[in-house]
Formats: structure tokens, sequence, C-alpha cells
């Protein structure tokens, strides 16, 4: 009888591959290209801009207009509803990624067929291919934080899941897993369990029983890493109960994931010794990762952009592991793929993959510039912004993304800002800067994502040095007041003196360095910042309200900013404040 084997990647050829591609990024482009056109040339999206058979990058970008995931909205509707012939791909498309809802304070609906399935696989093979060659894997397994949510059936028969159930509950997945030698530690049922808490139990439990073979400890996003060792804090003597005694906590309801655990658990009172006695040696909890998982070489999860505030909690469970950013995607598609894994996750760049989508990119010159570039389109529908090619790019430019790929879409806007860092061979290599949205905005003052982490970045050192730290934190505009004004919400580890909290706050007030903010302030036509502290766990609610309505463990970002209209997490804040300071600033 033949054993199923899986090969082994052959991570050499993985990075042979890429560096071909990568020298001929154009060809490669204008191929891409090519090939999603004929393949998609009779759906009646493109059908109808008249682009008759022609695939050339100057006739594409004449016949295609720029359109955003709204414009899209009406074909993609009819494909959720079951309508069978080709609409925006040839071939049906069967199954549909819900976003996690979480940057733009909506879910939204995305095709998602095999091609994607495949380039996912690309970006990991490739990604850890060139992690292999840093921090080699040898016959390991994983503590991958993974919670697939279910996939659901569409009122048109179609299945539809977040991106990462998509890909977490295809067969390919684990396959893949397989072949980087690092297997994820936990059964299916851990992984597929309806419960984000009894499945991170399990997760952390089968951790510690493979303690010794555990080489890398990854989730899709950081925050999920962050929130595991929380809980680890939490529940490491019921988890050191159970392995002593070889029964799963009452905490774990599920009979699949009880009896999926029992199979791995036997009495074993040297290791919960053991387990237990590193725990109490810990200073803080500074370095358990290490000290729990003592072969582990790197720890690996998205760790850019709105995932950065994390990093800094990752780094203490992580003592000196290296931390790994992965990949830069999103439901609608794959971006770019980290090739430089040494670099810490604050200068990581991702390299764009030529052969996965057709890219394009819109330059934005200032940061006013690009909001004046908007509000222009508005008035004059005629203005187009300009985007240029994958190879035309230049290094130190900001630019917007634009997504043509293998699942339907075709010049799209994704919302996000990138900077281009260098290149890799002939391919750009990007800095995730931030969603394109502003968050942050009550009259001349536009705030981004980024402008708000790094003014809580510089506020929360006054914390640090009293040796707390903010939890978590998001924010709105209220414009309820006369003037209008900021408020900043913060979760904090414990208590600090309201002489250091009213010194948060107007640190916050003051390192909104923008121009229009600074101005409206000085003549008080935005009124003074207000910092709120929130009771503890009020992020917990905010996530479960999310994973409630949809989202997925693993693609939650907390969002940093609340629209004025989703009153169900500002009743939460509201609900949670537990102290309120105005800055003195100015
Ligand atoms: P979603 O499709 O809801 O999971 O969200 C996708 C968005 O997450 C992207 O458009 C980015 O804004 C953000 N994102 C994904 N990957 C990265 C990354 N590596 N670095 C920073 N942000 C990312």
């Amino acid at each position: 009888m033949m054993l199923e084997e899986v090969a082994i990647l052959d991570v050499e050829k993985v990075i042979r591959d890429f560096e071909a591609m990568t020298k001929d990024a154009e060809n490669v482009q204008r191929t891409t290209l090519k090939l999603i056109l004929e393949e998609n040339g009779c759906a009646e999206y493109l059908q109808k801009l008249g682009l008759n058979g022609r695939t050339d990058p100057e006739s594409f970008k004449a016949c295609v207009p720029l359109v955003t995931h709204k414009d899209l909205e009406p074909y993609i509707q009819r494909v959720v509803d079951g309508v069978s012939s080709p609409i925006l791909t040839r071939k049906p498309i069967t199954t549909i990624s819900l976003s996690s809802g979480t940057t733009e304070g909506k879910q939204k609906f995305l095709p998602f067929n095999d091609e994607i399935m495949e380039t996912t696989m690309q970006i990991f093979s490739t990604s850890f291919a060139f992690r292999s060659r840093e921090f080699p894997i040898e016959n390991g397994m994983a503590l991958q934080f993974v919670f697939s949510g279910k996939q659901t059936k569409t009122k048109g028969g179609l299945l539809a899941g977040t991106a990462t159930t998509n890909v977490y509950r295809n067969p390919r997945f684990r396959q893949v897993m397989k072949s980087f030698r690092a297997p994820i530690c936990s059964p299916d049922e851990v992984i597929f369990s309806p419960d984000f808490h009894q499945s991170l139990y399990c997760h952390l439990l089968c951790g510690l029983l493979y303690r010794e073979e555990i080489q890398l400890v990854a989730s899709a996003f950081a925050h999920s890493n962050v929130l595991a060792f929380r809980t680890f804090e939490q529940v490491w003597e019921e988890l050191c109960a159970d392995i002593r005694e070889g029964v799963i906590s009452s905490r774990v309801t599920f009979p699949s994931l009880r009896s999926a655990m029992a199979k791995l658990l036997k009495p074993n009172p040297e290791l919960a010794d053991l387990i237990e006695k590193k725990c109490s040696g810990l200073r803080n909890w500074y370095g358990v990762i290490p000290e729990l998982f003592p072969n582990v070489k790197y720890i690996y999860g998205i760790m850019t952009g709105s995932m950065e505030p994390y990093l800094k909690k990752l780094r203490h469970y992580a003592g000196d592991v290296p931390l790994i950013t992965a990949d830069y995607g999103a439901s609608e598609g794959w971006v770019g793929v980290n090739v430089n894994p040494t670099l810490p996750p604050e200068s990581a760049t991702y390299a764009v993959p030529p052969n996965i989508g057709y890219f394009e990119f819109i330059p934005l010159n200032e940061n006013a510039e690009e909001h004046v570039q908007d509000e222009v389109k508005a008035s004059y529908p005629s203005v187009e912004p300009k985007p240029i090619g994958l190879t035309e790019v230049k290094v130190g430019k900001e630019y917007e993304v634009i997504i043509t790929n293998v699942a339907g879409l075709y010049r799209y806007r994704l919302g996000d800002v990138v900077k281009v860092m260098g290149f890799h061979n002939m391919t750009p290599e990007l800095k995730f800067v931030r969603r394109k949205n502003l968050v942050l905005t009550i009259n001349l003052d536009k705030n981004t994502e980024e402008d708000l982490q790094l003014a809580v970045e510089e506020a929360t050192k006054l914390v640090a040095e009293k040796k707390q730290e903010v939890l978590d934190f998001t924010s709105h505009v209220d414009v309820s007041t006369d003037p209008g004004h900021y408020v900043i919400y913060w979760e904090m580890s414990g208590d600090v003196s309201n002489e250091v909290l009213q010194e948060c706050c107007n640190c916050l007030d003051r390192s909104f360095l923008d121009a229009g903010y600074v101005s409206s302030r000085k003549v008080n036509t935005i009124g003074p910042l207000e910092l709120r502290i929130l009771g503890k766990g009020t992020f917990q609610k905010i996530l479960e309200h999310y994973l409630g309505i949809g989202a997925a463990l693993s693609q939650f970002k907390t969002p940093r900013c609340i629209g004025l209209t989703n009153n169900k997490v500002l009743k939460i804040l509201g609900d949670n404040v537990t102290k309120t300071y105005f800055s003195t600033a100015f």
C-alpha cells in the first residue's frame, strides 16, 4: 500500500522561478494581462467595454475604467445570486470571500476561485522559500493560530466565507503546509471549531504537547498572536492541569473538539511540572515563546500597517526570537511577498510577483494632493487619475494600488497606499503605508490611520515610563459638540495617575502634525482632543461584536476610527468609558 506522500517544497526552484520572473517583470505583466483577458474576454463585464479581443495594456487602459468595489457591486451581487452566465469571469464563480469589514466598516463580497487559491499558494511558497534560506525549518511543526469560520451558502448556492476561511478550508492549504515540513500541530477540529475561545485554548494546548517540535509560531495577522499569548497568561494553569490529568478542561464543550483533543492527551505530570516551572520563572512573561518552545526559529504573521501597534507586546513575548512579517494581500487578492525576511517588520517590504495579476499604481505626490485628487474627481468626473505600470514606479514615491486579478476584478482600486522602497530585480518592493481613507477629519484637517498610529505611539511613551501599556486603541470624530473634536479611546493594562493621563491627552493633541489640524486647533475651530479610558475587556467585546456579524478572527484588524453610524461599536465604547480627559495643549 502506498502512503500518501507530500513532496517537500523545492525551495531553490521556487527562488529561481521568482528571480527569473522578476527579472522579466514587464513582459510577465503583459503576458499575465493577456492570459487574464483571453480567459475572461467573453465575460459580460469586459464585453460591454468594447475590448473586442484585444489584450494589450494600452487597449485595456483605454477601454476599462478604474473602479471601486461600489462600482462592481451590481455585478458581484448577480454572481452571488447564482446567475450562471459569465458575468465577470468565463468560468462560473463558486465561492465568495467576505472581507473582514474591519478596515472599511462594511463587509464586501469578492469572487474567490481556484486561480486565487493557486496564487495564494504561490505567495506562501515564495515567502517560505526565502525564509528557509535564512531560518531553515527541519521536520518541525507549526503552532499556527488558524481560525476558520464557517462557509455558508448564498441564496444563489455559492459558498461564502472570509478569504482566510476559504483558504484554510481548501485541501491544498494543508498539503502546502506539509510540503513546508512544518505541518500545523493542531487537528482540523481545532481549526474548524465554531467557537474561537475554545479553538484558541486547544491550539495552545496542542502547542504545549508538541513543544519540542514547534519551530514556528504563526497567525495571519499579529493581532491573533498577541491575543493568543495574552490568553495564555490567563489560562496557563488550567492548561497545565489538563496536561497533568490527561483530560481537557470543561471549558471546551464541543464534543468534536473534546474527542480530537482526547486523542492527543495522556496524563503527563512531568510536562505539566516543566511548564509550570518555566511559567513561574518568567518575569512579566518576557520571552515566554522561546521558553515554552525551545526550538522556535521565528514568529510569523502580518506585522505591518495597522498591526504595528502590537509589535512591542509581541517582541516582549518573543524575547530574542525574530519576528517576520507575512505577505501583503487582501480578500481581493495578493499584492506582495516578503522576500527579505531578515528585515524587522518596521522596515519590511513586499515584492510584487508579476504573474499573479496586472498591477497599476496611481501616483500620490503629497498627502494633500492625494485628497484633492479625489475631490477634484468628484466635481469633474472626467479627470481620471493616471496610473502607471508596475515597472514604471519610482523609488521613494507613494502610490495607490490598482489590481486586475484572476478572479474578475479589473482595474480595481484596492484603497491602500504603498511606498516604493526599492526594486527586487525589475519588480518594486513596496512598503505598506496605510489605508487610503482619511480616518479623522472635521474641517481642514486630514489625518490618516498612520497619523493616528504615530500620535498614539508618541503618547504611549509616557505610559511606558510608568511600566504600563496601551492594549489597544481606536478613535472617532465627535461633531455633536461645537466645535467638533477628536476622541481617542484607550484600553490600558493597569492604572496610571490622572496627571500622566492628562499629559498623554495633551501629547496626543500635539502629535497630530497636519497643518490643517494644528491651525484649526489654534483658532479653536476644532475643540480640545478628548482621551477616553476604557474598562478592561472592552476591545474583546468589540472583537466579539465583529465575530458575531461574520468577521473572522484570523483577519481581524481593530478599526482605528469608528464611523458615526456604527452605533453598536460606539455604544460598546460609550458603555465602557471609565475616565475622560480634555487636552489643555493649545
Ligand atoms: P481584508 O481583506 O479585510 O482582510 O483586509 C485587507 C487589507 O488588510 C489590505 O487591503 C490592507 O489594508 C491590510 N493588509 C493586508 N496585508 C497587509 C500587510 N502585509 N501589511 C499591512 N496591511 C496589510
